[in-house]
């Protein structure tokens, strides 16, 4: 069971390259922004709440998303767990570390995929995913095979998210320098920081992913 966090700014591609480890080693991928988007759809009291914060692109509260995560430690994963888009804050970084010693659990490694806003623009801005299964896909990059049809699952619900704006992105790229960035020298210090290069191709920065991983093994 390895644990780790994938870190980088929006559309560095954490959550593609999670979904491929979910998909090849039976890992369970934990991202706070699919679980708030759903809490959004499903029109819960918090839903609600965080709605307006999510589209305009800030931060939730860490009270929110560290109570999201510690729900879903209470299930172990055979596997281990993908922090995706979580911990983006060093109270959320103490409060992680906390929630895992309690289950009896380790961190094993953070990946800090390195990419340049430049590159961050033009792929947010083509971005669309299926409502379905979660696969993602881009406008010119990786389209789907049929226009309007999910690859991976055949499904027609594909959607574009409300933050994947200029404007909404430009806050949520400051809201990572100011508030998420210094995580990278607080896991640099705890020995547990690799970067790799974000902007390879897919599948080379999945292969970078995989000799981290298999390192902890
Ligand atoms: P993401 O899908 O990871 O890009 O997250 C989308 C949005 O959900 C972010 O812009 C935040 O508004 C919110 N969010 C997701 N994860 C967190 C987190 N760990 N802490 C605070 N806000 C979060």
């Amino acid at each position: 069971m390895v644990n780790i966090i994938l870190l980088g700014p929006p559309g560095a591609g954490k959550g593609t390259q999670a979904k491929r480890l979910v998909d090849q080693r039976a890992m369970v991928q934990l991202s706070t922004g699919d679980m708030l988007r759903d809490a959004k759809t499903s029109g819960s009291e918090m839903g609600r709440k965080v709605a307006a914060v999510m589209d305009r692109g800030d931060l939730v509260t860490d009270e929110i998303v560290i109570g999201l995560i510690a729900e879903k430690l209470a299930t172990p994963s055979v596997g281990g767990f993908i922090f995706d888009g979580f911990p983006r804050t060093l109270k959320q970084a103490d409060a992680l570390a906390d929630l895992l010693l309690q289950s009896g659990q380790g961190l094993d490694a953070v990946i800090e995929m390195q990419v340049d806003d430049a590159a961050l623009v033009a792929r947010i801005s083509g971005r669309y995913t299926c409502g379905n299964c979660g696969e993602v896909y881009h406008d010119t990059t990786r389209p789907t095979k049929a226009a309007g049809v999910c690859d991976a699952c055949g499904s027609t619900d594909l959607r574009r998210r409300a933050d994947d704006n200029a404007d909404a992105l430009r806050i949520r790229l400051m809201e990572y320098y100011k508030k998420t960035s210094p995580l990278i020298g607080y896991y640099y210090a705890k020995k547990q920081l690799t970067s790799i290069d974000g902007l390879a191709e897919m599948d080379a920065v999945a292969a970078a992913v995989a000799k981290v991983l298999d390192r902890q093994e």
